[in-house]
């Protein structure tokens, strides 16, 4: 069926690593004010891992990780020999790693104008034949200021109505930054939550300036929580394991592995019951609720530590990291509160 031409502007916000309790713990009166004017979820569940892009996925296909394909930030395909992360370019902007049917897509197709500031996956042509890309999108550029962004989508509410976008999804990589360098619960993750909180403050002053706030309707999402971390609580693999001839593809607060053919159960037979705070399976033996096994990305064996752990392949890189220790981090499983992100429309 063909779209109707006029209609309501959907503005979907994203805030990175916005954990459900911020608002009470740091403050967020914009966000609380349109919770006021619409309805706040008492949490937003992520799906596993709990990690950027594949959430956020998640998000904008409704297919949990193992269907959509973004098993994680960063990933093996067995199948082309390729490895995706999200540093780089070429591979985050190549649509046949983005599986599923974004909702920009789905509404290009009938005919609706959309636009994207730096949703991820709206730098790649996603779907069939040649795929299809939000009709206003732009590069990943981290520099961007926010304002500048807010000010972007407030523009292309100032098109005329043929050309203006009827689906807007706006990313913000705040209050992940903060959370990771201080910890959720640091001055700094506040202060991280008020200037994105500002953001939003000034998107709502500018579509009521424009007299469209009957036209818009709000949804403001993260994609995971945040959990506080601490050098006194990591993991080394090698103290547990000999990890001659197993390929590491992602490995942080959850891990990939690619044992040798063959070495499978060893390795989690090793694994298994060697650290309180670690997890491990064997890809056809995942826990049903991580609904994590469908994919041909997720690898034979999967680890997964406790909220709070932080994991290291050897003790070399755990002192690497302990110059500059993230005090805050997510990829735990769904079910730590501390994973669990915000849901407010209005
Ligand atoms: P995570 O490692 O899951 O915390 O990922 C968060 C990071 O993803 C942020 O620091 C962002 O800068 C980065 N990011 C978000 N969108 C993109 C993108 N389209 N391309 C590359 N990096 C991105
Ligand atoms: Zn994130
Ligand atoms: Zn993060």
């Amino acid at each position: 069926a063909p779209a109707p031409s006029a209609g309501p502007i959907v503005l979907m916000i994203s805030f990175d690593g916005f954990r459900w309790d911020y608002p009470e713990l740091h403050g967020a009166p914009a966000l609380l004010a349109l919770a006021h004017d619409g309805v706040r979820a008492k949490s937003l569940v992520p799906s596993f891992p709990s990690k950027t892009f594949p959430n956020h996925h998640t998000l904008v296909t409704g297919l949990r990780p193992e269907h959509h394909g973004i098993v994680a930030n960063t990933m093996w395909d067995p199948e082309w020999k390729a490895r995706f992360s999200l540093a780089d370019r070429t591979a985050v902007e190549d649509g046949r790693w983005w599986g599923g049917e974004p909702i920009w897509v789905t509404a290009e197709r009938r005919g609706l104008v959309t636009a994207s500031s730096f949703w991820p996956g709206s730098e790649a042509a996603i779907g069939e034949g040649d795929g299809v890309r939000p009709t206003f999108w732009g590069h990943y550029d981290d520099t961007v200021p926010d304002e500048k962004r807010v000010d972007e989508v407030l523009g292309w509410l100032d098109l005329p109505a043929e050309k203006r976008p009827r689906l807007i999804t706006l990313y913000f990589a705040e209050p992940d930054g903060g959370g990771h360098a201080h910890g959720p619960n640091s001055p700094e993750a506040g202060a991280a939550v008020a200037h994105v909180d500002g953001m939003l403050a000034r998107l709502r002053a500018g579509v009521a300036a424009r007299s469209l706030e009957n036209a818009v309707d709000w949804i403001v999402v993260s994609d995971h929580g945040m959990s506080a971390t601490d050098p006194e609580r990591t993991i080394v693999l090698a103290d547990l394991v000999d990890l001659s001839g197993v390929a590491i593809d992602d490995l942080s607060v959850f891990g990939l592995l690619r044992p040798r053919p063959g070495s499978e159960d060893a390795l989690v037979r090793a694994l298994e019951g060697a650290h309180p705070h670690l997890h491990v399976a064997r890809k056809s033996a995942m826990p049903e609720r991580l609904h994590y096994r469908a994919h041909r990305r997720i690898p034979e064996v999967v680890i997964w530590a406790d909220a709070g752990w932080t994991i290291y392949a050897t003790a070399a890189a755990r002192a690497n990291a302990l110059a500059d220790f993230a005090r805050g981090n997510h990829g735990y499983a769904p079910a730590e509160r501390d994973m669990h992100g915000i849901f407010i429309a209005a």
